[in-house]
């Protein structure tokens, strides 16, 4: 193997020590950091999503509230859920876990979240602070993928770093993070005709379409960051992300794996968020 692998749980567990040391002098004080999360229905992945985060919370000594709703929980009730939590002071961040059942507006739903409790910033107001370079809540995985490619030791300036994927919760928000640190920034998409032309002269590629080897090998610069967005299975049922790893190690100068890679940082930058949520109230 060529390149050096990028181990998101050594990175989490680093700055989870640093969450931890910074909920216990919260706590000290009164103010332990919490963390509330929703969870409608009973979709599979999201039940293990939300026990993680609780988890996760727990392990490093903030306080965690789960709710779980029936799947026909009506769109009023759960605004009225988040109203409450809104006005709760033990809680510092909110989190409603997608996807929600249809009858539910998943737009309202996070606008009705207080800006000063959207530790996912994914409101309109953290995205508008995103775009205009004020301080706010980023989104926490392009968040955590970002504190990747930092842990390589490269700057980011004068680089020019290919998203792929345009989603508002990954694609969008890495390319303005990856900007804001001076990287000149191409976003290919499922429009784009020759997504390899681009990465082929890319220092740093982001993977996030949720679509097997969309990056290949021969797709890759030598010596490219590559960081693996991506949560698929392969053909044995075993997971994997959106990048062929085994052949793109070989010429990649670091890569993520999956699993172990952006999977644990997200979960890490939630409680960054959550606790720094908990500092701005003091
Ligand atoms: P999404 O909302 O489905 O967006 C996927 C994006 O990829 C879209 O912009 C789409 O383009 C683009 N795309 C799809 N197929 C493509 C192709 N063949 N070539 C180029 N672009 C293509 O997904 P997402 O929420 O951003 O998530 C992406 C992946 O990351 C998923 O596997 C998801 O499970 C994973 N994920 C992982 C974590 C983690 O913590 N590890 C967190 C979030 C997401 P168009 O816009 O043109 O349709």
């Amino acid at each position: 193997m060529t390149a050096q692998l990028i181990d998101g749980n050594l990175l989490s567990q680093q700055l989870r020590a640093d969450v931890a040391r910074r909920a216990a002098a919260l706590t000290a004080k009164g103010k332990q950091p919490g963390l509330a999360v929703i969870l409608v229905g009973a979709d599979p992945a999201s039940q293990v999503y939300v026990r993680n985060k609780v988890k996760a919370c727990e392990d490093n000594g903030l306080y965690s509230l789960l709710e779980k709703y029936e799947e026909t929980l009506t769109e009023a009730e759960l605004l009225a859920r988040i109203d409450a939590l809104n006005n709760d002071p033990k809680i510092n961040g909110i989190l409603v876990q997608m996807p929600l059942p249809k009858h539910i507006d998943p737009h309202k739903v996070i606008e009705a979240i207080s800006p000063r409790k959207d530790v996912d910033g994914y409101s309109v107001l953290s995205a508008g602070e995103l775009l205009t370079g004020l301080p706010g809540f980023r989104p926490c995985t392009p968040y955590g993928c970002m504190k990747l490619i930092e842990s390589t030791g490269t700057s980011l300036k004068g680089k020019h770093a290919v998203v792929i994927g345009r989603s508002n919760t990954v694609g969008k928000p890495m390319a303005l993070l990856l900007l804001q640190a001076n990287a000149t920034v191409t976003i290919c998409h499922s429009g784009t005709t020759d997504i390899g032309h681009h990465t082929r002269q890319a220092d740093v590629v982001v993977v996030a379409t949720g679509r097997r080897n969309t990056l290949t090998a021969d797709m890759i610069k030598p010596g490219a960051i590559v960081i693996d967005v991506g949560i698929n299975r392969d053909d044995n049922g075993k997971l994997c992300g959106d990048v062929d790893f085994a052949n793109a190690k070989e010429v990649a100068g670091h890569i993520t794996p999956v699993p172990g890679g952006v999977g644990p940082m997200t979960i890490t930058m939630l409680l960054v968020n959550t606790v720094e949520a908990a500092e701005r109230e003091l």
